[in-house]
């Protein structure tokens, strides 16, 4: 059976060259980069190019990188940690479409007594950035705005958010876990304090990731132990994966031209095609600036699941809007902050593309789409000819 993997935001396939680079540093050089032996050296010379290949991606300083295990890490550390520092700050400013990694974090602090407030999108995804600056008072932390949406690949203007924060004095974190490698990231001259990151989404293995931690943030470090990462980050440093992601992070700049360019290409025609072919349909985000790879599409009156399982069927891997993981068929947090109706969320899918994909795999899915929604409208009670547009 023909396989197309068009789930890229759930994690990407490791690119032949990040293979590659890590490979020796599991068997030839396995030293701890900590050690001041030959073995210690030799790792930590290749740590720090990876450090400095982050860095230059993002352009941040190396000082700036904090490698950590994962996105779902950053995160946490990001505000835990920013909480710790300022015990007098006891609120905390997020949104309702956050991926679960920062949203749960806000709701154990919640627990904690913490005040939070969790800012509303529009129909089109974005906030309100006079909400914003409203929301923000004296007593505020941290505000934690993710870059771009996992789910409907919605882009939020960190520029623009961050100098409101600034303005009123807390920190700003970025979940930019899918932003990476997919749109240019420049903190230069941004007011981003910290910054998570995650290696398996741009073509480099699961279970790495980086915090990028501003020069003269102060946070309290969540893993205590060694003295790795300057502090801020005990235990031994996961070598081959860090040094794969820093392979990735130099190719960084060549993924995004080809997200920009063949990948847009790639989703522009599946949308395209989806439209022409199939009736009641809505692209989720599509009046927004999004991430070039990504498409929500709402199949109306018809479940998200059952789609997936059919696309399943034929060899197609797609995600669905709904808590898919907790066995829910709940439609997302995020479609219904947005205001989605039930009826055109529960029959979310999302297909995230990467530059493995071909123009042959977007024929195939085309060609398979259609008659899996056209049986499922058709065994659909909600489905009947009034609903028809
Ligand atoms: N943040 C966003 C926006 C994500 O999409 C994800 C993963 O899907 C994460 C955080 C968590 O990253 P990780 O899987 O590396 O923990």
């Amino acid at each position: 059976m023909k396989l197309v993997y068009v789930d890229s935001n759930a994690t990407t396939r490791v690119d032949d060259e990040v293979l590659e680079e890590m490979l020796p540093y599991f068997k030839e050089y396995y030293g701890n980069p900590s050690s001041i032996h030959t073995f210690g050296r030799q790792v930590a010379t290749k740590l720090d190019l990876a450090r400095e290949r982050v860095a230059s991606i993002i352009g941040a300083d190396t000082s700036e990188i904090v490698f950590t295990s994962c996105g779902t890490e950053s995160n946490n550390n990001a505000i835990h940690c920013s909480l710790e520092a300022h015990p007098e700050r006891r609120h905390v400013v997020t949104t309702k479409v956050e991926h679960p990694a920062v949203l749960n974090v806000c709701k154990y602090f919640a627990k904690q007594g913490y005040e939070v407030t969790e800012l509303s999108v529009n129909n089109d995804g974005m906030l309100d950035l006079d909400k914003l600056r409203d929301s923000i008072k004296d007593t505020t932390a941290i505000v934690s705005v993710m870059h771009a949406n996992n789910e409907t690949g919605v882009i939020f203007p960190i520029e623009e958010i961050g100098k409101i924060v600034k303005e009123k004095g807390a920190l700003f974190h970025c979940d930019a876990v899918q932003a990476i490698g997919k749109i240019p990231i420049n903190l230069k001259n941004s007011h981003v304090d910290l910054m998570s990151i995650s290696g398996h989404k741009l073509h480099a293995p699961k279970g790495v990731g980086v915090l990028y931690i501003r020069k003269g943030v102060r946070i309290d470090p969540l893993l205590i132990g060694g003295h790795q990462e300057e502090n801020r980050r005990s235990g031994t440093e996961n070598v081959p994966y860090i040094i794969g992601l820093g392979k990735a992070c130099e190719l960084a700049e060549g993924f995004v031209k080809t997200e920009q360019t063949e990948v847009r290409r790639l989703r522009d025609k599946l949308e395209k095609g989806i439209k022409d072919k199939i009736s009641n349909v809505v692209i989720i985000g599509e009046n927004s600036d999004r991430l070039p790879n990504t498409s929500c599409v709402g199949f109306e009156y018809i479940e998200g699941e059952a789609i997936l399982l059919l696309l399943d069927m034929v060899g197609i891997a797609s995600s669905s809007g709904s808590a898919c993981t907790t066995g829910s068929t709940e439609p997302s947090h995020v479609l219904q902050a947005m205001g989605v109706p039930p009826a055109t969320s529960r029959g979310a899918i999302r297909f995230s593309l990467s530059k493995y994909n071909t123009d042959d795999e977007i024929d195939y899915i085309l060609e398979k789409l259609g008659p899996i929604i056209k049986k499922l409208q058709d065994l659909s009670p909600l489905f009947d000819d009034s609903a028809k547009k």
